[in-house]
């Protein structure tokens, strides 16, 4: 089975499980899966693969804007040393606030 076959279903078994979306309060039918936090945050879309949630379209299509912004950020910053300097993911934990 490919890749993209594998994740077609593991979605329809998501929303067949949890078939209200998460995001509104249960109310709404869940058409579609949200990634939370979302996969641009992850460098080469790398990031655990249980964190995905059913969701309405409107709950989804809601935060593309925001994750665009937490992404950005996310990839830039993401450490405040204590002296308030931001320092870069990319750095060895030895040199974190130099
Ligand atoms: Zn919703």
């Amino acid at each position: 089975m490919g890749e993209a076959s594998q994740r077609r279903k593991s979605k329809r078994a998501l929303l067949k499980d949890n078939p209200f979306c998460i995001f509104c309060g249960g109310t709404e039918p869940a058409t579609t899966t949200e990634h939370c936090p979302p996969r641009m945050m992850f460098r080469g879309k790398q990031r655990p693969h249980d964190l995905v949630f059913s969701s309405c379209e409107i709950c989804n299509l809601g935060t593309k804007r925001s994750d665009l912004v937490a992404s950005l950020l996310g990839r830039v910053y993401t450490l405040a040393s204590s002296s308030g300097k931001l320092i870069s993911r990319s750095k060895p934990e030895s040199r974190r606030g130099v």
